[in-house]
């Protein structure tokens, strides 16, 4: 007798979906198998698609924005939009440290905010120009369980800025295999900082910011056997330059993450009269980058939204000033449902076991297997809309796009989030210590 048992689905395993059953004891999978048990509580999902829960490996969680605005979403509110997007982890950012004791307590406040969680979630470091050594930096972020550590070669104005030999020493550090350096690479030197209009936000920080930094990132990269990752890539000629120049390292010690914005929008909307809901850094590009982009998606290991909702208040009253304007969108309801419809299910695994595998969360989290936590979607496949919107943001530039696949319930060890639509309270996430 197991505790629960999904029946009658097609089973998401090594890469192909299987007529079998899941079985549920506590909060972990017990048994995958085509035979039928009895157990306690019983999901019929006849007609439905059953895989891992989607990971969001990129979000931003009550961020200070520009203009004195915080982003939306706090782990209450963002965790519902997860669960209703079929997302059971995601991966928030700590502060950026300059020295051990301040990444320390950046760990333990975001502990203390993420308590109203119903999902669960990981956490990156974040460092900056530093006060101690990347040796002690990323020492204290592998023995914390947040062994991702982001740096940022952009935003001086903010103080979060990283110089080149810090980045370069995160690199050099990374080689002894137990954390990996996140980089938001664009080239500070390369940009417009003077042009304050948020209608120029692409022509301000053109392809070259993204290609130059991920050139500068892949040969620092390659001189010491680092482990790096370069977040939100939205060029596609950054991935061809890197096909071409950096192919013994890319899938080894450099891997890609991409987010859904760059495959649907493109640099047009900052022409249109309600420009500043698509105000996000790095802009949307042309049409050529991004059918170079699409064209390129096997090689991103791993598709996050960087969801950083505002609302529609906070993004107009910046009147389009960028000194002001608070940075980002959010999307994690949408993120499963947006890639499925531009790849159908050979995307899962850059959602799912990819970032899992990444960030040192496998086989916990990434992978309907017994022992695994039994963090599970249902899904339907068929023509839609996004018409719905359980973020705290009251506006999301996705609203109206067409989709075609629909989260049914979402499981997070062992217990529904969403079932058939319906929030079921009464959930807790815990945090997920990763670790390489
Ligand atoms: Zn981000």
């Amino acid at each position: 007798m197991y505790d629960r048992r999904i029946i009658n689905g097609l089973v998401y395993q090594d890469g192909e979906f299987k007529p079998t059953n899941v079985y549920i004891n506590g909060e972990k999978i017990a048994l995958i198998s085509p035979e039928e048990f009895d157990a306690e509580q019983s999901t019929d999902a006849a007609g439905l698609l059953i895989a891992p829960g989607i990971i969001d490996a990129h979000v931003h969680i009550s961020l200070n924005g520009a203009g004195g605005n915080l982003s939306c979403d706090d782990y209450r509110s963002g965790s519902i939009a997860a669960a209703y997007g079929g997302v059971t982890t995601f991966i928030d950012f700590l502060g950026e440290a300059a020295g051990v004791s301040e990444m320390r307590n950046f760990f333990n406040e975001k502990m203390e905010i993420a308590q109203d969680t119903l999902i669960d979630y990981a956490l990156h470091a974040s460092a900056k120009d530093l006060i101690d050594s990347a040796e002690d930096m990323a020492d204290q972020a592998a023995a914390q369980g947040t062994p991702s550590i982001k740096l940022y070669t952009t935003y001086r104005p903010s103080g979060i800025y990283s110089s080149p030999k810090t980045v370069e020493d995160f690199i050099a550090r990374s080689a002894r295999g137990d954390v990996r350096i996140i980089i938001h690479a664009e080239d500070d030197a390369l940009i417009n900082h003077e042009n304050k209009d948020a209608r120029n936000l692409a022509q301000n920080r053109p392809p070259e910011c993204e290609i130059e930094e991920v050139r500068k990132i892949a040969e620092w990269t390659r001189k010491h056997q680092g482990n790096s990752y370069i977040v939100h890539v939205n060029c596609g000629e950054t991935i061809e330059m890197l096909k071409e120049e950096f192919s013994d390292i890319l899938h080894k010690n450099l891997y890609l993450e991409s987010a859904p914005q760059y495959f649907v929008f493109d640099e047009s909307v900052y022409g249109l009269e309600d420009y500043y809901r698509y105000t996000i850094t790095p802009p949307f590009r042309s049409v050529e980058q991004r059918e170079l982009l699409r064209k390129n998606w096997r090689e991103i290991s791993v598709f996050a939204t960087d969801h950083c909702p505002f609302t529609l208040d906070a993004k107009r009253n910046a009147e389009g000033n960028l000194a002001v304007m608070p940075m980002g969108m959010g999307g994690m309801e949408y993120l499963f449902p947006l890639m499925h419809s531009l790849y159908g299910n050979k995307v899962i695994d850059q959602l799912t076991v990819n970032p899992a595998k990444m960030f040192g969360l496998y086989p916990q989290k990434g992978v309907l297997a017994p022992g695994s936590d039994a963090d599970i979607v249902l899904y339907r496949e068929g023509p839609g809309v996004i018409d719905e919107l359980h973020s705290a943001a009251d506006d999301s530039p996705y609203l109206g796009l067409e989709v075609d696949a629909k989260i049914v319930s979402t499981m997070s060890r062992g217990r529904w989030v969403v079932e058939n639509g319906e929030l079921r309270e009464g959930s807790a996430g815990k945090f997920v210590f990763g670790r390489f």
